[in-house]
């Protein structure tokens, strides 16, 4: 049998009877990621002994009885944004090579705790800063479904490895979209959590007023059950909130009878595949049928929030990447003159090509001169995003778009245009705007075989109406079923 076909609360459910062991499953994983990741590319370090370590645990708690909890002995892996004690961690970038942190991210130290054993460290784009893992030091990930095409981005390497069954379940960041609209390109479940709803402590800061953590899975439920680990408080995020999480999984069966959807109108205009427009449409009438209520909404500024990310962003990215500056982190210029030229050198060598952008649009936006025409402009345009969102909730309760409005393009694509690139994410950075919880499951396949997305998205905490709709959809179609064809030649019996 290949166990890692299995959907995570499958596994969890083979572990509870005793069916398979967690080492077993562990070493499942890890047989793939040798047959198939030469391949996909989505790791960029393997911890096999750690892993293995924590399997074994898990294995010995199950015995004595003491399991602590779905994820118990489940192997999960992460995106490279996440501090792993004693692991390399570089934000797929090459400025950070050789960084061993000496503590774990706080979702990290939740995971453990949930006896999930930790596999390796995912690709991502540098500092999370791209739509397609193309821009990460370690070169592209590939899609499984089509080698030559990407994954999406930026948590690409995430999306991959769970779409490819290196892994149960990964973690990714969400800055303007990179968790869900790799998600949608690869036929997964992805969840960005309501800003302040996971903690960012020990996370790669991005741009620190948008990044959130969140899963990446198979199935809505194996989503929930990730989600549930992940969200507390946590003391050492002051961004952190103190709202409890409920139980995510209890209400997942629950249908969405009377659920109001808005559709809005300006997710459906230009740069919008007809194929992946159709398979919203279709998917907006399953709701329809299913019970739910449909009103065409407007979210007017929407036309402004990719300007408005862009220049926000950037600036906080500026600012959160001065701290690389070859003395306290990783890569270090060698033969240095000067303390200047120390830090020149080791951020020319350090950063790629877009980091480099971002740095400078960033610090152009926030400088004496331009700060009030751009900066301060567009943190007035996000409040008039976050304020049509506000208006919308009033009279719907779930916003139903496309994810990305193209399914997985071909490597090498838009690497020559950061505009191309940047709007990628157009249909997802508004949510990030207004920090609100989104979610992207599978809706369907292109003609050419390609996964495609619906994007749902809620008010502020309301992830487990989101994750309860998106369960409603799963079930009508199980695109989950599905799988990219080069999982069917690779051994992996456990
Ligand atoms: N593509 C967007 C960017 O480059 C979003 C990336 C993300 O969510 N991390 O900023």
């Amino acid at each position: 049998m290949n166990c890692t076909a299995l959907s995570l609360t499958q596994l969890s459910g083979r572990l509870a009877e005793k069916a398979l062991s967690s080492v077993e499953a562990t070493e499942a994983c890890l047989r793939r990621v040798e047959q198939v990741d030469p391949k996909v590319k989505s790791f960029i370090r393997v911890d096999r002994d750690g892993a293995l370590r924590a399997a074994q645990a898990s294995d010995a708690r199950r015995a004595a009885g003491k399991t602590v909890g779905v994820l118990d002995g489940v192997p999960v892996a992460l995106k490279d944004m996440l501090l792993t004690e004693g692991l390399e961690t570089t934000a797929g970038s090459k400025i950070l090579r050789g960084f061993i942190p000496p503590y774990d991210a706080t979702v990290v130290r939740l995971l453990r705790e949930a006896g999930a054993p930790i596999l390796g460290k995912l690709n991502q784009d540098e500092f999370a800063m791209g739509s397609s893992t193309e821009s990460s030091a370690f070169g592209p990930t590939h899609n499984p479904w089509d080698l030559s095409r990407t994954p999406g981005g930026s948590s690409g390497g995430s999306a991959a490895a769970v779409a490819a069954q290196l892994c149960f379940g990964a973690l990714g960041t969400d800055t303007g979209g990179s968790i869900r609209q790799p998600a949608a390109m690869t036929n997964t479940v992805g969840v960005k959590p309501t800003y302040g709803r996971v903690s960012r402590y020990g996370v790669i800061a991005y741009a620190s007023s948008f990044d959130q953590v969140g899963p990446i899975t198979r199935t809505v439920a194996d989503a929930a059950a990730m989600l549930q680990v992940l969200a507390r408080h946590d003391a050492r995020d002051a961004t952190s909130h103190r709202v409890d999480a409920p139980d995510y999984s209890q209400g997942l069966e629950g249908g969405v009878r009377g659920l109001r959807i808005g559709v809005p109108k300006e997710y459906f205009g230009d740069g919008l595949d007809s194929e992946v427009g159709e398979a919203v449409q279709r998917a907006a009438k399953v709701f329809e049928k299913l019970g739910a209520t449909l009103t065409d909404i407007s979210l007017p500024h929407t036309r402004y929030a990719l300007a408005t990310y862009y220049v926000l962003a950037p600036a906080e990215a500026s600012s959160n990447l001065a701290r690389y500056d070859g003395i306290r982190y990783g890569h270090r210029a060698q033969g240095i003159k000067s303390l200047k030229d120390l830090y020149a050198t080791t951020r020319s060598e350090g950063f790629g090509p877009e980091v480099k952008r971002r740095i400078m649009l960033g610090t152009y936006a926030l400088s004496a001169g331009y700060y009030d025409a751009y900066y301060r402009k567009a943190q007035q345009v996000r409040t008039l995003v976050q304020r049509d969102f506000q208006s919308a909730f009033q009279n719907v309760d779930v916003v139903l778009s496309p994810t990305s409005p193209v399914p997985a393009f071909r490597l090498g694509e838009k690497t020559q245009s950061p505009l191309a690139m940047y709007l990628m994410d157009v249909l997802t950075l508004p949510c990030n705007l207004a920090g609100l919880p989104g979610v992207s499951v599978p809706c369907g396949f292109t003609r050419g075989g390609l996964p495609m997305g619906l994007q749902l998205l809620g008010r502020p905490f309301d992830e487990a109406g989101l994750l309860q709709a998106a369960r409603a959809f799963e079930r009508e179609h199980d695109f989950s079923s599905r799988w990219p064809p080069l999982t069917r030649d690779a051994r992996a019996d456990c």
